[in-house]
């Protein structure tokens, strides 16, 4: 396996309502969905469809939705050996309000996904040493993103570290990365600095650069990204679409990434193929209903 996601599985439990309920109220709502959705597996299905091969190291309870999660996994042609099963807990769920003018509410139970612990990636060395490259999130335990990054890092892996959701990081992790790639509010959380604009991306970027990564990737929504390393620091564009729903848009990215990487495109031009990528997924609605496969990418 070339590209291993360590990372969280979900599914997602999707009303559709007149309006947000208040605080203790119960309205009557429309159309019940239920949708795969969590970060890693996101990103592992992103990564399968555009043309990598995928391993996905999550955590799931031993219940129906664990069960449908590997299913579901499976049918993408990821492989689930490292899809542990944890009878301790269930399976994470995301409870999710949408009224009519698209505004929601989450409430996310992380279940299982939150006892993805230190220990089994100390076990799991085997899934690192055979990936080329390790793609990371901060909906696991920080002290698992911690030790997969050291570990892989000291292996020579790429690590990508898309650090959402937001969360602060500590210098020591930042230099493990090999390339970055927060959102503009993640940027915000990790600096301090306002990201609205390729001006002040450049600054973000510029400011975690120095504190050790190797690679900085900002994503600036329909303006493409911002990268900033060693050799260059630039605007990579966009790929101007008729959004209807950004919803994994960065997953997307994420996951294209990683395949241009492991097919030896130059970083440059791995952005430029996860920005047209994430553009594809942003015409249509949901999450993994929404990314793209890579026939979609050559038409
Ligand atoms: P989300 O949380 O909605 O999944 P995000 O906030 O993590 O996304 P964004 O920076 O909004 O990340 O988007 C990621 C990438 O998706 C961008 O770098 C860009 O390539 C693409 N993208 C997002 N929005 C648009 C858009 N409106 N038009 C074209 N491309 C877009």
């Amino acid at each position: 396996m070339k590209i291993l996601v360590i990372g969280s599985s979900n599914t997602d439990m999707v009303i559709q309502a007149p309006r947000l309920p208040a605080r203790g109220e119960t309205i009557l709502g429309g159309q019940f969905v239920m949708n795969p959705g969590g970060k890693g597996a996101n990103q592992a299905v992103a990564a399968t469809r555009l043309g990598g091969k995928v391993r996905l190291l999550t955590k799931v309870g031993d219940d129906l939705f664990g069960q449908q999660t590997i299913s579901r996994l499976k049918n993408e042609g990821i492989l689930t050996d490292y899809v542990l099963i944890d009878s301790r807990y269930p399976s994470g769920v995301a409870l999710i309000t949408v009224d009519e003018g698209g505004e929601n509410t989450i409430v996310v139970a992380s279940g299982a996904n939150m006892a993805l612990g230190e220990k089994e990636i100390l076990v799991l060395m085997n899934p690192i040493e055979q990936a080329t490259i390790i793609l990371l999130q901060l909906e696991i335990p920080l002290q698992t993103v911690e030790l997969a990054a050291k570990t892989a890092s000291n292996l020579g892996k790429t690590v990508i570290l898309n650090p959402a959701p937001a969360y602060p990081l500590s210098d020591s992790l930042l230099s493990k990365i090999s390339i970055l790639t927060p959102n503009q509010t993640e940027a915000q959380m990790l600096t301090g600095i306002k990201v609205n604009s390729p001006e002040t991306a450049d600054l973000a970027a510029q400011h975690l650069h120095k504190k050790g990564v190797a690679n900085v990737i900002i994503t600036l929504g329909k303006e493409g990204a911002y990268l900033c390393n060693e050799q260059t620091t630039q605007l990579i564009p966009g790929y101007p679409v008729e959004a209807v729903d950004t919803t994994a848009a960065g997953d997307t990215f994420n996951g294209a990434l990683a395949v241009a990487l492991l097919e030896g495109k130059e970083l440059i031009e791995a952005i430029s193929f996860a920005n047209l990528a994430a553009s594809l997924s942003v015409t249509r609605l949901g999450a993994q209903s929404s990314i793209p496969y890579r026939y979609e990418l050559e038409c």
